[in-house]
């Protein structure tokens, strides 16, 4: 096995159990570790761990965890090839992207809430209701928080949400996909080597029955879910029963709008970005490309050119920025779709499809390698247009610019879908692309860009995309609730039941 036996981690010490899982590196189908899996027993310890360090965790100042965070993004910092290297195994993504995205990324959003909370991101309100009387509103910690992760981005997933929630002042039991377990450990001791104390992170692996257990525990007062629709309503559901907090991330089917005015190169190149990064696996791709029919021929040509730039390959090479999908179960259904969208929905298959892509010598064919895909002439209700395939394969929807009410019928075939995660538009008229976008209905939305998601900028969907925002400011109020006190300060209580 390329990496060690993955323990669970919890009360800040490594804790194997017997029964275990593998992991499979999605290059070339072979097990990369074996991961023990948490029971019910060992969540139970978890969440023990995590409440016994709330007590002490909770009351450290702004300023102290804030320090401590900052200590801990130094070191992904400092160890950002070695753990890029390990998602690259985990999921298949090229080393070209892991190591400038994802650790990247998920260290941003540390060191911003770190910095939030030590300046005063956790500061109430004070209201003088009279001269002698104040309100002031404070922000506590919610307890204990389950984070349960998707594969597509696993550490920056584990850092967006254990970020705000332990610069709050809670403690977290993280459980990542089971496709993707690696970096959990790893980031758990980095932040006991920061000076993390121990059960303020725990690590828990294991399916979505260990998730279920976590979302159904009575010692959790928030769940922070990423992960599919479908998934989201049972975990949302059963957080219910249990008046937790949630935030929802969940899935979409992002419209993506080139309008009549924009160059066919930004058509074209923002396109791409919102479909083949991260081999299509990213929920915010906008899959649904909405083009002008009077673009249609030279926006194929340009697009049909610059595929070939699309290189799948050995994914340490700097060259490749393409590679396999996450798992043998997702290369299946991706491939159901495409295969549906060929024989079902019988939409034009222009660049694809179904087999595996060219791959150079020395590159193994055992791999979950499916071809980027490009379908034309796609209609609103196809399958293929309609359904969330989280993978490369791109539909083209054309509109007619030329019909007078365009921009009306634009605007309603773009927010005919029950997702609203995310949409954008590339234009060249800056102020048409702000009155469309400010009709397009999701959370995340782009003008002449796509999938940048900083620390600054909060995202979440609409509709059944999700719940909640992660980044940014505002989202650290998802890991507080709210104590108001009204102070009277005029000395004397007055009675409300005065002798008569
Ligand atoms: P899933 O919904 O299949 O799984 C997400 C997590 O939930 C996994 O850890 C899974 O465990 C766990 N899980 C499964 N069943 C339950 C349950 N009943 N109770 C609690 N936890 C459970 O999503 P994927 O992993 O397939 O991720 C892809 C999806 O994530 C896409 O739809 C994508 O759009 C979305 N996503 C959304 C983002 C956003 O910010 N909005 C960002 C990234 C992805 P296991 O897999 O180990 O069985």
């Amino acid at each position: 096995m390329a990496y060690e036996k993955q323990a669970l981690y919890y009360n800040g010490q490594r804790h194997e159990t017997s029964e275990t899982f593998q992991t499979i590196d999605p290059s070339n189908n072979k097990p990369i570790a074996d991961i023990c899996k948490a029971d019910k027993a060992a969540i139970d310890a978890a969440v023990h761990s995590a409440k016994d360090a709330f007590i002490k965790w909770s009351r450290t100042t702004a300023m102290e965890r804030s320090r401590i965070l900052l200590k801990a993004v130094a070191l992904l910092r400092e160890r950002n090839d070695e753990l890029a290297k390990i998602e690259t195994h985990d999921t298949g993504k090229a080393f070209s992207e892991t190591s400038v995205v994802d650790v990247v990324t998920g260290a941003d959003v540390l060191e911003y809430y770190a910095n939030l909370v030590a300046s005063g991101g956790l500061n109430g309100e004070t209201t003088q209701l009279r001269p002698d009387a104040w309100v002031y509103t404070t922000k506590a910690p919610l307890g204990v928080c389950a984070g349960i992760g998707a594969w597509n981005y696993p550490i920056q997933i584990a850092l967006w949400k254990s970020a705000p929630c332990l610069a709050a002042g809670n403690c977290m039991v993280y459980k990542p996909s089971e496709f993707t377990p690696l970096h959990a450990l790893k980031l758990a001791e980095i932040y006991t080597e920061a000076g993390v104390p121990p059960g303020v992170f725990n690590v828990v692996q294991g399916a979505g029955d260990v998730g279920a257990m976590l979302t159904s525990h009575p010692g959790i007062s928030k769940v922070s879910f990423t992960g599919q629709v479908s998934t989201g309503c049972k975990v949302a559901s059963s957080a219910a029963n249990g008046m937790k907090y949630v935030t929802m991330e969940l899935g979409g089917k992002s419209p993506c709008i080139v309008l009549p005015d924009a160059t066919v190169d930004n058509g074209v190149n923002g396109a791409m970005m919102a479909n083949f990064f991260s081999t299509g696996q990213v929920c915010t791709n906008g899959t649904r490309v909405f083009v002008p029919a009077s673009m249609k021929s030279s926006f194929e040509q340009n697009l049909l050119q610059k595929m070939e730039n699309i290189r799948p390959g050995d994914l340490f090479d700097p060259a490749t920025n393409f590679g396999p999908l996450v798992s043998k179960v997702h290369h299946e259904k991706v491939f159901k779709y495409i295969r549906h969208g060929i024989e079902t929905d019988h939409a034009k298959l222009i660049f694809g499809g179904l087999g595996q892509p060219e791959l150079p010598s020395g590159v193994s064919k055992e791999g979950y390698w499916v071809r980027p895909t490009v379908f034309t002439d796609c209609t609103d209700a196809m399958l293929i247009t309609t359904d969330e395939i989280f993978g490369p394969v791109m539909c083209i929807l054309y509109y007619d610019d030329k019909d007078p009410h365009w921009l009306e019928s634009l605007i309603a075939r773009a927010n005919n879908t029950n997702m609203g995660l995310a949409a954008g538009v590339f234009t060249s008229n800056i102020d048409l692309g702000y009155k469309v976008v400010q009709r397009l209905e999701a959370g995340i939305t782009w003008v002449n860009t796509w999938g940048e998601s900083p620390a600054e900028m909060p995202v979440g969907g609409w509709k059944m995309s999700g719940l909640g925002t992660e980044n940014g400011r505002g989202s650290l109020e998802h890991w507080t609730q709210n104590k108001s006190t009204l102070v009277e300060m005029a000395g004397e209580v007055p009675t409300a039941f005065p002798k008569l």
